[in-house]
């Protein structure tokens, strides 16, 4: 049989069931429906996700769990309520469309639930607050469904959004995973690092999803053994805006386009200098010459400068002698760090103090 879940498990899961349940069948769930079908969230990706409808009640849920029996305790720890100043409780969320969120367990943790209304005053998403079994900084959504696809897809793709990673499904691609909405932290690249080495990273198009593209490729890199790939849309474009604009075909096309770590990169370093000016372009060069230098691979490291020479109409010969002088000052910096740490790990010196 299944093992016992902890008491606030089994209230997450019956309040799971409860949302989704009022989506699928219910007549105040409606309005949920009409925003879902304008999602594109067809019935068999409401079902495979779970996604459910909190309706706009003050106590809809609480009702239905005291009903179940929990009681009051148990009911404030699931961060599914919040309290008035006279102590009374009232459900959390209202009259948005709920995702749940799941452990590696698959049992739901959490939920995010996305806003239907147009109101600009209403926060778009809003997170379940973090508790005993909810930690954001440790979960990916669609982690437990993921790491199954991505031992036949033989890589996994790394989101900005929920909505993404449904539209990515709805493409045929299962492995898709995002963060909470927060940045990408170092708990969440070693979770992708037990599944596969091979990673996609598609965040939006728009500017702040390049920039977090460019952190979360920094972070990868702080891990050794991954093959890193990157995605960048045009026109600001997320996937879940792709794939409803160009179709299931293109998208999978520009999967297959993605760049590597330092190709990325030395774009983006780029795009932050005006080429056309000779202090930034030297600005520029040395800032290549960094990134260049870090990989240890003479055909990559060939590859790159041959673009970068053609870039600036900077001569072969002299940014190899850069690179070649930036590899050496980082082998001397590898040596001084070694030494340190060696010194640190030893005993301290003996000094002789006899005359
Ligand atoms: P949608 O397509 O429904 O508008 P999105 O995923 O494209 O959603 P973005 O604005 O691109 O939304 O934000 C990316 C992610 O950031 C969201 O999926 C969500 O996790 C998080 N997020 C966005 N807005 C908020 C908010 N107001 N509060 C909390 N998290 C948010
Ligand atoms: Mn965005
Ligand atoms: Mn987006
Ligand atoms: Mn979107």
């Amino acid at each position: 049989g299944a093992a016992k879940l902890s008491p606030l498990k089994q209230m997450y899961k019956e309040a799971t069931e409860f949302y989704h349940h009022i989506l699928m069948t219910t007549k105040i769930g409606q309005r949920a429906r009409d925003y879902a079908a304008k999602r594109q969230l067809n019935e068999d990706l409401l079902q495979h996700f779970n996604i459910g409808y909190a309706p706009n009640n003050e106590n809809i849920l609480l009702t239905y769990l005291r009903q179940q029996g929990y009681e009051n305790k148990l009911l404030e720890e699931s961060g599914l309520f919040v309290k008035s100043q006279q102590g009374e409780l009232f459900d959390r969320f209202r009259d948005r469309l709920m995702f749940p969120l799941a452990d590696e367990g698959g049992y739901t943790v959490g939920f995010s639930g996305r806003r239907i209304s147009d109101d600009p005053e209403v926060a778009k998403y809003m997170n379940s607050p973090e508790t005993e079994i909810f930690n954001k900084s440790k979960l990916l959504f669609h982690f437990f469904e993921a790491k199954k696809a991505a031992r036949s897809e033989n890589r996994l793709i790394l989101y900005e959004g929920y909505m993404d990673v449904i539209a990515a499904y709805r493409a045929g691609i299962k492995s898709g995973v995002a963060s909470m909405g927060t940045s990408l932290t170092e708990d969440q690249v070693y979770m992708l690092r037990r599944i596969t080495p091979n990673i996609i990273i598609n965040y939006d198009g728009d500017n702040p999803g390049v920039h977090a593209a460019e952190r979360a490729t920094k972070l990868f890199d702080k891990v050794p053994g991954f093959n890193l790939g990157i995605v960048v849309l045009p026109d600001n474009l997320d996937p879940d805006e792709y794939v409803k604009k160009y179709g299931v075909e293109r998208y999978q096309g520009e999967i297959a386009g993605a760049l590597a770590p330092l190709e990325f990169l030395l774009k983006r370093l780029a795009s932050k200098y005006n080429l056309q000016n000779d202090r930034e372009k030297l600005a520029y060069i040395n800032e290549a010459i960094k990134l260049i230098a870090q990989v240890n691979d003479p055909v990559a490291n060939d590859l790159y400068i041959e673009k970068l020479a053609k870039q600036t109409s900077a001569t072969r010969e002299s940014l190899k002698a850069s690179l070649l002088r930036e590899q050496r000052r980082l082998r001397q910096v590898q040596r001084h760090k070694t030494v340190v740490s060696k010194a640190n790990n030893s005993d301290p010196p003996q000094i002789d103090l006899a005359p």
